[in-house]
């Protein structure tokens, strides 16, 4: 289809990562005057804070940030760029007065990237062959300095010349196992997540962007067409039509557009949280990002779990990998995988499967048994939208005029906030084509790509009414 121009009317279904970058670029760098988001849930009130009742993706406590990308080239250049953009903000928000910023910005703590290191550890006692590879890789890319692998005398020398060497082994498995190997990348950290979509939709809102994130007035039905453009249906029962609609709608994209069956699938990560009172002075400092990095443990050697720094209220972060779940219900007449969460779905769901905390509470057992004693705080099931390859998918919907999709995060898209929009505007601007992202997020079909799953359906062993699910008895460790 032709490409937007900045007359173009422009609306935005999502305020997640994918549709608040597409806006804040529209509107701020390219001179976009008619863009509106709109979603049913109210991530200005709630500041995007999932312990505030929003459920998205993008609507957590913290994410990863990470520049190596394997030899996913085109990501890590992207990824590079972001981190720059990272720097600008944390500037940009140390300079703006108090007053001005963003609610959910004026408590606590204003920076949002942390560059507290990431360390990819191994649960055996050597490190994997992907981890040697990326290794070898990061030597070719000239980053090979930025990591300190812990069994390699060089680099803990320079681990330590540089103020890294406490974060090598904050597990103290050396001592424990006699046994550690692993590789901190001194590039990485985290992002506090809820708070850098609310500054991102500060200053979308400050570019001219119009929003209505409402239950009702926001919430989108269906996306029809009239006279040549698209429509899209509110639940409050207005139409709403416009030269262009973006569907940034994270895992309930498939539900807004079926064409992406096949491309898409909704999956759910499972997360527990435990919470470090703030009078256990030992446990604050050690799992505080000064000494604590980011872990990813035994990845891609069946283990798949990682821990994010507590963050200002003590609360620790677990993921878990290792499965991704699938939910099918009923969409229309299709039946297609579709979230379930504590809070916006009409079914509720605060637990997790048994198999996601057990191996939660195994890398706590394992690696931090002082945290033992404290238990499981909390659970929940976050969201993805994977694509059949892992990459996003960017682009006009086919036989759709004036629809587009942007969506396809797969567990990887948060750290491209600041900048995704750059290239979501190309694309939407009909010049996808000539740019390596446009090329690389555009409409595919899975005949001879990797399918990630996507294939298995309804009858896969991941679906989750066949998990057994944890409760909150669960919690507790057996010792
Ligand atoms: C468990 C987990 C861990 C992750 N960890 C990392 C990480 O460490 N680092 C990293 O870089 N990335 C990570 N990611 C990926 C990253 O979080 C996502 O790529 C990104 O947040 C996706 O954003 P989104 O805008 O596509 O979707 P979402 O954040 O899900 O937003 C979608 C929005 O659309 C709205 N919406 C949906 N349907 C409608 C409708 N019908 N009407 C109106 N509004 C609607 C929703 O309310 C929601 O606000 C992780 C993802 C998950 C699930």
């Amino acid at each position: 289809m032709a490409g937007i121009t900045p007359t173009s009317k422009i609306i935005i279904v999502g305020s997640g990562v994918f549709g608040i970058s597409t806006a804040l670029w529209l509107a701020r760098s390219s001179g976009y005057s008619d863009v509106t988001v709109l979603d049913m849930q109210d991530t200005a009130s709630a500041g995007y804070d999932p312990l505030s009742g929003v459920d998205s993706a993008s609507a957590d406590l913290n994410k990863i940030i990470r520049f190596s990308y394997g030899s996913e080239i085109e990501y890590q250049r992207l990824a590079t760029e972001a981190g720059q953009m990272w720097d600008e903000w944390n500037a940009e928000i140390a300079a703006t007065p108090l007053e001005e910023l963003p609610e959910r910005l004026r408590d606590g703590n204003r920076k949002l990237w942390w560059n507290a290191g990431w360390l990819r550890m191994s649960c055996t006692d050597e490190l994997g062959a992907f981890e040697l590879e990326t290794l070898k890789n990061m030597e070719r890319e000239g980053i090979r300095d930025l990591q300190f692998r812990s069994d390699d005398d060089a680099d803990v020398k320079r681990a330590k010349e540089q103020g890294w060497a406490h974060k090598l082994d904050p597990c103290r498995r050396q001592e424990r196992f006699g046994t550690h190997k692993a590789v901190l990348d001194s590039s990485a950290g985290f992002v506090y997540a809820y708070k850098s979509c609310a500054w991102a939709q500060y200053l979308a809102k400050k570019a001219g962007v119009k929003m209505i994130l409402d239950p009702v007035r926001g919430k989108v039905l269906d996306i029809t067409s009239k006279e040549n453009r698209s429509v899209v249906n509110t639940a409050d029962g207005l139409e709403h039509s416009a030269d262009l609609v973006v569907v940034a709608g994270g895992g309930w994209t498939p539900s807004l557009v079926p064409e992406v069956q096949g491309l898409l699938e909704t999956t759910a990560g499972s997360v527990a949280t435990i919470q470090i009172p703030k009078d256990r002075l030992d446990l604050w400092d050690r799992f505080g990002e000064e000494n604590q990095p980011v872990i990813a443990w035994g990845s891609r050697q069946g283990k798949e779990v990682y821990s994010i720094p507590r963050d200002e209220n003590g609360i620790f972060k677990i993921g878990w990998r290792k499965t991704k779940w699938t939910n099918f219900e009923n969409v229309g007449k299709r039946r297609i995988s579709v979230p379930k969460t504590a809070h916006v779905t009409e079914q509720k769901e605060t637990r997790i499967p048994t198999d996601a905390l057990n191996g939660i509470k195994e890398y706590i057992e394992l690696n931090f048994p002082e945290l033992v004693p404290l238990g499981i705080s909390s659970t929940r099931l976050c969201w993805y939208t994977d694509s059949i390859d892992n990459s996003f998918v960017v682009d006009f919907v086919p036989g759709r005029p004036g629809l587009a999709v942007c969506s396809g995060g797969s567990g990887h898209g948060f750290k491209f906030l600041p900048i995704l929009g750059r290239e979501v505007v190309k694309i939407l601007e009909g010049r996808g084509s000539e740019t390596a992202y446009g090329r690389l997020w555009q409409w595919r079909s899975s005949k001879e790509n990797k399918r990630n799953g996507l294939e298995e359906g309804e009858l896969g062993p991941r679906v989750l009414s066949r998990q057994t699910m944890a409760s909150e008895t669960d919690w507790k460790f057996a010792n």
